[in-house]
């Protein structure tokens, strides 16, 4: 009867503490039951209960009765030429989900989805084109991390370990799947766990003002701000949600928010778009709208899909725009395109898993 167990898998150490005393599987003094748990689940990655092998047999079984610590299934893995691998996985719910890992020299880099599908519509967005299914929870936030480690061997943690970064910029938006990707980060930085530094988790917004605050002030990673235009009325156009939160309250959000404060630095991503965004009269209001923010500004090459409506800039002009700003003192690295050949690069994720959706609902008809 697996179904009715509950998944300790997006359990922070409370809940699953509360659980166990309810479960009466260990009394309030017991803490360090939670600790061996979480170290198995987290620090080894094991898949089994029966591989928590500290604990003793009996406390094993009356786990067992209760838990699991099943992952949601790999439907799909594809690998680029240029090493990066997309995995879709299909949730217990029978939903879809893209996670991407991108191996860089000296880093590798988790994007994990928050939602399936999103609200906002970004113009150059793939995933925009998908209408919103759900929010995910924190289970299946975290287990798109497990899964990875699992398909590359990155289990235990150690200085070597492949996946180095996380950045929430897979499907959805993560402000708006708040609590869920909170906890999800809590978990991912928990030090006797996954150990990895808020310092090394992106959260990439278009810029949901209030909650850009809340999240500097109670998590504080490092913030990306998806910009794409330096106008109200252009930002309108290529991200909608502007029309809610219009770039003077974004921009005074990115001011406010802690890190900025402490002269950490916010990344800008700017997406460019061949005649729409991306000539030197932008690169110069781009740098009068952040001017006094600690900031790098990430360029990024569009990557087209079938029908969208723009085209990527020239190389030529992307350079002429990268080289204003650099000059301007703002680093601007141009976003190197990865992926682009299983469509796993920015801004395109959803094909498979909604071609694979529209399959199987086809199916069961
Ligand atoms: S860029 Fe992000 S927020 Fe905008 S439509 Fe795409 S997934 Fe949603």
């Amino acid at each position: 009867m697996t179904d009715l167990k509950t998944n300790i898998i997006g359990l922070d150490r409370e809940q699953l503490k509360s659980l166990l005393i309810e479960f009466n599987l260990i009394k309030p003094s017991e803490k360090f039951r939670i600790k061996q748990i979480w170290h198995w689940l987290y620090f080894h990655g094991v898949t089994d209960i029966d591989h928590m092998t500290s604990l003793s047999i009996r406390f094993r079984e009356d786990l067992k009765k209760f838990f699991t610590l099943q992952r949601p299934k790999l439907n799909k893995e594809q690998h680029s030429s240029d090493g990066t691998i997309k995995w879709l996985i299909k949730l217990a719910d029978g939903n879809l989900v893209e996670t991407v890992y991108i191996p860089e020299e000296n880093r590798g880099t988790l994007c994990v989805s928050s939602q399936v599908g999103c609200t906002l519509n970004c113009k150059f967005c793939h995933t925009g084109t998908q209408r919103l299914v759900k929010n995910l929870s924190t289970e299946e936030i975290v287990s798109q991390l497990m899964i990875a480690r699992d398909q590359l061997s990155d289990w235990p943690t150690n200085e070597n370990r492949k996946i180095s970064n996380i950045v929430f910029m897979g499907m959805g938006e993560p402000l708006y799947n708040y609590d869920s990707v909170k906890k999800s980060v809590q978990i991912f930085s928990d030090q006797e766990g996954i150990k990895l530094s808020t310092k090394r988790i992106t959260l990439s917004t278009s810029g949901i003002v209030p909650q850009i605050l809340e999240w500097g002030k109670e998590v504080d990673t490092v913030l990306a701000i998806s910009l794409h235009a330096t106008n109200d009325e252009l930002r309108n156009e290529i991200v909608p949600i502007n029309k809610k939160y219009p770039l003077d309250e974004l921009i005074q959000a990115c001011r406010d928010y802690p890190r900025s404060r402490n002269s950490r630095r916010i990344t800008f991503e700017y997406v460019m778009l061949k005649g729409v965004n991306d000539s030197l009269a932008d690169a110069k209001a781009l740098v009068s709208l952040i001017s006094g923010i600690p900031a790098k500004i990430n360029l990024i090459p569009f990557n087209p899909w079938p029908d969208s409506p723009y085209e990527c800039s020239s190389n030529n002009q992307i350079k002429k725009f990268g080289d204003f700003i650099n000059d301007a003192g703002y680093s601007s690295p141009v976003r190197k395109t990865r992926g682009q050949d299983i469509m796993a690069a920015c801004g395109q994720l959803k094909s498979d898993s909604v071609k694979i959706r529209k399959s199987i609902s086809r199916l069961q008809k």
